[in-house]
């Protein structure tokens, strides 16, 4: 038999030596290894072995809550990699729960600026506020209850804070278990067998430790490419390391493809070139990028909004061939989202000759001071972009741009609709 044709062979459900049994009442799987063994093996390795983290504890301190939460709460959905310098800026800014606590909303937004996922942003405060005022509970369930705790985040937080037997199962953990397990069953429908499975090999002891272990090992060894079996720890018990296709572990179901958004975004900018300024406004709190701050931008379409910058709140009232009161074209910023794509044109223009587009609350935001406002990646791409377009172009008496190839400008005086597409902000 060829070697193809043994691993196709391979593929058949349950014929892995680890693929689990159930029992016969309560299908609930029966692991074919001794789990002591199996964490006796790990813990040994991630005592040589485990990574230097700046919120991991030594051996012989004992973790600090406050670290272990922030860290967990900045790596939902975010590489150690992106994390650490924000990790790092957070700790000095803020060494203590009750420094957090005691920061401005706006204050904590903008440090986060550019680590995405900004519900968790609010919901850093808004727990940073409880539990100043409460302490921090100890159990899973009692965490829980804390804005932006959910079941993972709680099961870290209280093995690894305290020390509890807690189920910690993140995506690098189901790798590694799918692929102990040969697990044939794809995500994410596998996912409450991985859940048991992860649950039947946490010891009692050093759960802590052993979590960390788990994820030091799908984020080291066990990747999702390419991974190092020949290094591998637990190689001993690996369900997949003799077909060659751990790489083919966990199973997925077929994704449905990404959609693309279109939207329009105006960079305006005025008192250039000596101290320029661009038009910042803020998002509602609730929804995608709930409580950043943006450009003037308009609703994120399914379809091209015909309206151009019409919903960016110009005026009716001015003559589109007056050069000062140009809008120029800057070009495209691509940006994609959890479960989109967004495509936005990104105009610029003299704030100057735009005041009807400050709406209350807007603000000038000085160019040279954007780190200190809440801006989302995808709005600081935009606004380089326009910034960069901007200064490429003629200038008048320091003012206004001339000569450079104008947007046109339809009809100023339509309204903003809402029905030409599913609206994304
Ligand atoms: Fe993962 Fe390979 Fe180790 Fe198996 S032997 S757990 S596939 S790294």
């Amino acid at each position: 038999m060829t070697d193809s044709k043994s691993r196709q062979k391979g593929r058949g459900v349950g014929r892995s030596r680890n693929a689990p049994e159930f029992t016969p009442e309560k299908r609930i799987p029966v692991v074919r290894f001794p789990p002591l063994d199996f964490q006796g093996t790990l813990l040994n390795w991630y005592d040589i072995a485990r990574r230097e983290l700046p919120w991991r504890s030594r051996p012989e301190e004992k973790p600090d809550p406050y670290k272990v939460w922030l860290s967990e709460i900045m790596l939902q959905q975010t590489t150690v990699k992106a994390v650490l310098p924000y990790y790092a800026a957070f700790l000095e800014r803020w060494p203590a729960v009750h420094d957090l606590a005691s920061a401005s909303r706006e204050e904590v937004m903008a440090a986060w600026a550019g680590l995405g996922y900004y519900s968790r942003a609010r919901n850093l405060h808004d727990c940073a506020r409880s539990l100043a005022q409460n302490g921090f509970p100890t159990t899973e369930a009692g965490l829980r209850d804390l804005p932006g705790i959910g079941n993972y985040t709680a099961a870290a937080i209280a093995a690894i804070a305290f020390g509890q037997k807690a189920t910690v199962v993140d995506g690098n953990v189901e790798r590694v278990l799918a692929r102990l397990f040969a697990l044939q069953a794809p995500l994410p429908a596998a996912k409450p067998l991985l859940r048991e499975l992860a649950s039947i090999l946490t010891p009692e002891e050093r759960a802590g430790d052993y979590a960390q272990a788990m994820m030091d090992l799908g984020a080291t060894i066990c990747t999702p490419r390419s991974p190092k079996c020949l290094s591998c720890p637990v190689r001993k018990f690996c369900g997949v390391v003799e077909s060659g296709e751990a790489e083919s572990y966990p199973r997925k179901a077929a994704k449905s493809e990404k959609p693309t958004r279109l939207g329009t975004a105006f960079v305006l900018l005025r008192d250039w070139p000596g101290s320029p300024s661009v038009l910042l406004r803020k998002r509602p709190d609730k929804g995608l990028l709930g409580g950043m701050m943006e450009v003037p931008c308009s609703a994120w379409l399914a379809e091209p909004d015909r309206s151009g910058i019409l919903r960016l709140g110009m005026s009716a009232s001015r003559g589109d061939d007056v050069e000062d009161h140009a809008v120029y074209e800057a070009g495209k910023v691509s940006h994609t989202f959890t479960h989109f794509h967004l495509e936005l044109r990104v105009l610029t223009g003299n704030g100057t000759h735009f005041p009807e587009c400050a709406g209350k609350g807007d603000i000038w935001a000085p160019v040279a001071e954007l780190d200190k406002f809440a801006l989302p990646s995808v709005m600081r791409k935009v606004i380089a972009l326009g910034v960069a377009a901007f200064a490429d172009l003629p200038q008048t008496d320091g003012k206004a741009p001339i000569n450079a190839s104008k947007v046109s400008i339809v009809d100023r005086s339509a309204r903003p609709s809402t029905s030409s597409g599913r609206k994304w902000r």
